[in-house]
């Protein structure tokens, strides 16, 4: 059986990847399962999706914790151990990074057992690959490191799946899945399948039963007001809300009444300001400025701007 998991952030395609990636077996003939797991609701929070197949019946559900590939669509969550990218990585995973990195860094980086291997953030001109073309280059990639899906079944799975977009973001897309696919053909069949868990009872958990407590009383801190402050939930963000003053009317601050994290004050002048640290960057404030004072700018250029002595 084939275990491949994807790793990314809400926005990046990583459901897409698992959708594709599934046909694409599927067309060759695999039993298949694709499915992505969400935590948390906003674009930008991590994700991971993950693919089961094999040629038997799958028999096995829930979650992949032991599995033969890992792709991280954001290089970023490698370090975030909430996200989980390392769990079950054993030695005999593939792990593929989409970095600017060196391969050769990640290898010495991680030091894992099993191959290493980069999908270049330059995309396949050189420019650089926007987000909307990671999920079908990702599955382009576990295809080719799986072995056994041809490359005519990704494009044909990229079609299938994205049907009803325009024939030129069809076409994008399978011109990025067809780089990723021959990036991949050195270490093509790298992934091999790892048997099926038999079926069997589950073993009891090896926990200790507690008597019933209320929530209040038994995990305060789950319910203190203040539980947000302490994780920096602005690590999620991929586009940052930026408000442009001289276009702001203070307009009874719809933009901090309706952020869904209550990030957004008010100083003492009457301007509204945004808590970077834990805006999520899900845009409600952007959508619902009446005087369209809120510009979205990509969080990686607000940063460069912020590290070049530029404001926030
Ligand atoms: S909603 Fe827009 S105009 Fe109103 S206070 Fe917020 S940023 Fe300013
Ligand atoms: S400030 Fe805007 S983008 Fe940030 S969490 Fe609030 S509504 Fe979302």
């Amino acid at each position: 059986m084939y275990r491949i998991r994807f790793h990314g952030r809400g926005g990046q395609g990583v459901k897409t990847a698992s959708r594709i990636l599934g046909t694409a077996f599927f067309l060759s003939g695999f039993e298949v399962q694709d499915a992505p797991r969400y935590g948390a609701e906003r674009r930008g929070a991590p994700i991971f999706a993950y693919v089961r197949a094999d040629r038997r019946p799958i028999h096995e559900r829930g979650v992949i914790r032991d599995p033969g590939l890992v792709l991280v669509a954001d290089e970023t969550l490698v370090a975030i151990s909430a996200a989980s990218v390392l769990e079950g990585v054993g030695a005999r995973t593939a792990f593929l990074v989409h970095s600017g990195e060196e391969t050769q860094t990640w290898r010495d980086r991680l030091d894992l057992a099993g191959p290493v291997v980069t999908l270049p953030v330059a995309g396949p001109h050189g420019e650089g690959l926007e987000a909307r073309y990671v999920g079908a280059a990702c599955a382009a990639a576990a295809a080719c490191l799986a072995g056994v899906v041809s490359l005519g079944a990704v494009e044909e799975a990229v079609r299938e799946e994205l049907e009803g977009l325009a024939d030129e973001v069809i076409a994008r897309n399978r011109e990025h899945a067809r780089w990723a696919y021959g990036l991949m053909e050195p270490l093509r069949g790298c992934v091999e399948p790892d048997p099926a868990h038999p079926a069997g009872p589950i073993p009891p958990p090896g926990w200790v039963e507690l008597p019933f407590e209320d929530a209040r009383v038994s995990a305060p801190a789950t319910h203190a007001g203040v539980t947000s402050t302490l994780v920096k939930t602005g690590l999620w963000r991929t586009v940052r809300p930026v408000i442009e003053h001289a276009r702001c009317r203070g307009c009874w601050w719809v933009c901090g009444s309706l952020c869904p994290d209550g990030v957004i004050g008010v100083d003492e002048a009457g301007r509204p300001w945004i808590d970077y640290d834990h805006c999520k960057g899900c845009m409600v404030c952007l959508s619902q400025c009446p005087n369209r004072a809120i510009d979205a700018i990509p969080e990686r250029d607000a940063r460069g701007a912020e590290s070049a002595g530029g404001e926030k």
